[in-house]
């Protein structure tokens, strides 16, 4: 059976969620409030890891819809990424990176997830016209790389795929490409099984322009021997791999899973890159949000009980004026430092704010 084949049969309606879980009529009409406003689908392999008798499992709570998900506290475009846009799908927010929306599709939806207002919905967010990206990342030399991201970018048919990375190799001032996907997580079998995608990835990699992949592991549990042969298969194809957790209530917000994590990735060859704090988006902020102090700590700890390689993440904020790393904690103020900015005058700079510790973002916080 080819990925396509298993993609169709996800699990994306409550009848299909009543194969693995008893579901009350009225529990019934209140999934289905939620699907209509954002879709679920699952894939039957990521199901397969969810234990559906344990009501806090932490796979079930990122993907399989809940009452939560009805607050809507917080605002959907957290990261300014409207202003950062130049063209339909493409972003310019930091001077050398360019970021290109290439799809509003995933393998499964994640009810964290901070583009919660266009995956799985209609949109006229995600890319138009690749050549007219082309010729703007050609007129800006300073550009250095480019990030393909979703939705999925692994979602899309290896053909489309092709155009993306051949089209993208020809421009010289590139060093390298990056791909953002779940995929390895939620359906490795799409990495291991399908021979020209793999072909594609080794040709570009080795011959045309350094592919890194960001995989975004979230919990132990998630690491299988069909994800790690996965991994293995991107390595193989000469592939750079970071992960990019997302800090989550109920599901990684303890330091032992949290290093246990960590370590595990690194012994697969993966270099920990980021831990996110989850971002104040409507529909996920009261859900899934931890305060800074409460998630600083978990981290510190985490690191504690890790070797050097294994404790290389940030723990960073990605706010609509920079990536920002949350730098230390005492009590009476937190520690930023922009490790990106909006505005290259800031890269770099440390600040600091007054410490509360019910804040989640930074824009809960008073100046210093
Ligand atoms: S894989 Fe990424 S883009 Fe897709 S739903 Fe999950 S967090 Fe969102």
């Amino acid at each position: 059976m080819t990925w396509e084949d298993e993609f169709k049969k996800n699990i994306t309606t409550v009848e299909d969620l009543a194969e693995f879980v008893d579901i009350s009529r009225a529990e019934k009409t209140r999934i289905q409030r939620i699907i209509d406003r954002h879709p679920m689908s699952v894939t039957r392999y990521y199901a397969s890891l969810i234990d559906w008798n344990d009501p806090e499992d932490p796979l079930k709570k990122m993907t399989i819809p809940s009452e939560g998900e009805l607050d809507i506290a917080g605002i959907y475009d957290q990261s300014g990424e409207q202003q950062s846009t130049k063209l339909p799908g493409l972003q310019h927010k930091y001077t050398r990176t360019v970021l290109l929306l290439t799809t509003n599709m995933c393998t499964t939806y994640c009810r964290y997830c901070f583009r919660k207002r266009l995956v799985g919905r209609p949109t006229d967010e995600t890319i138009h016209r690749l050549g007219d990206a082309v010729i703007y990342i050609s007129a800006h030399p300073e550009v250095n790389n480019v990030l393909l991201s979703g939705g999925d970018p692994l979602c899309l048919p290896t053909r489309t795929l092709r155009r993306f990375l051949e089209k993208l190799s020809e421009i010289d001032h590139l060093d390298f490409i990056r791909i953002g996907t779940k995929v390895p997580v939620t359906m490795p079998q799409r990495i291991t099984e399908d021979g020209e995608l793999y072909e594609l990835l080794k040709e570009t990699s080795v011959r045309k322009k350094r592919l890194y992949v960001s995989t975004q592991f979230n919990h132990p549990n998630e690491i299988t021997p069909a994800a790690r042969r996965s991994i293995n298969r991107l390595h193989r194809a000469g592939i750079v791999t970071n992960n990019q957790t997302v800090l989550l209530r109920g599901v990684n917000d303890n330091p032992e899973t949290m290093s246990k994590l960590q370590r595990e990735l690194t012994g697969m060859g993966i270099v920990p890159y980021y831990v996110f704090q989850c971002r104040p988006v409507k529909r996920v902020k009261k859900l899934f949000q931890i305060p800074l102090a409460r998630g600083f700590e978990i981290l510190e700890k985490s690191r504690s009980l890790l070797d050097g390689y294994s404790k290389r993440y940030r723990y960073v904020m990605s706010h609509r004026d920079g990536k920002i790393a949350v730098a230390g904690v005492d009590k009476e103020y937190f520690y930023f430092r922009f490790h990106q900015a909006r505005n290259p005058k800031n890269d770099g700079k440390f600040f600091k704010m007054k410490f509360d510790p019910d804040a989640a973002w930074l824009d809960d916080l008073r100046p210093a």
